[in-house]
């Protein structure tokens, strides 16, 4: 079988994560390093090594991890004051886990420009 991703591993329930939001689509847990008062994960459950792997074919895929990003957003108590979305891609970015993602930064006054 194909290596597994750590995020296929969260998903399957192989490694143990806060999960706040699922779907047959999409996972959302709670990044184990927060960098901010709020820090969440929104994955899809096919393993896409980034945004730079998606095709047209995943457009509605995409989507859906926005509008999921939104709703993890709006349950945790960030769509009153804010909240930042990063997609971090390939090695300038600092992508460290090789399955697409999406963070969901709030709870405190977000910096511009990122670092
Ligand atoms: P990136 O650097 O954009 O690839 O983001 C990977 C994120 O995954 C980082 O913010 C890590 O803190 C987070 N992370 C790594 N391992 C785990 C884990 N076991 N559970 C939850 N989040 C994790």
């Amino acid at each position: 079988m194909a290596h597994k991703t750590l995020f296929t591993k969260i998903i399957d329930g192989e490694i143990p994560a806060k999960v706040v939001y699922r779907d047959e689509q999409i996972v959302a847990i709670q990044d184990i390093n927060p960098q901010a008062p709020t820090h969440l994960l929104v994955i899809p459950v096919k393993p896409l090594p980034s945004l730079a792997q998606a095709e047209a074919g995943d457009q509605a895929l995409l989507g859906a991890l926005l509008l999921a990003a939104h709703r993890v957003a709006e349950q945790a108590g960030l769509a009153a004051g804010g909240y930042r979305l990063v997609i971090n891609t390939g090695a300038h970015a600092g992508q460290t886990v090789p399955h697409l993602h999406v963070h969901v930064l709030g709870g405190r006054p977000m910096a511009w420009p990122p670092g």
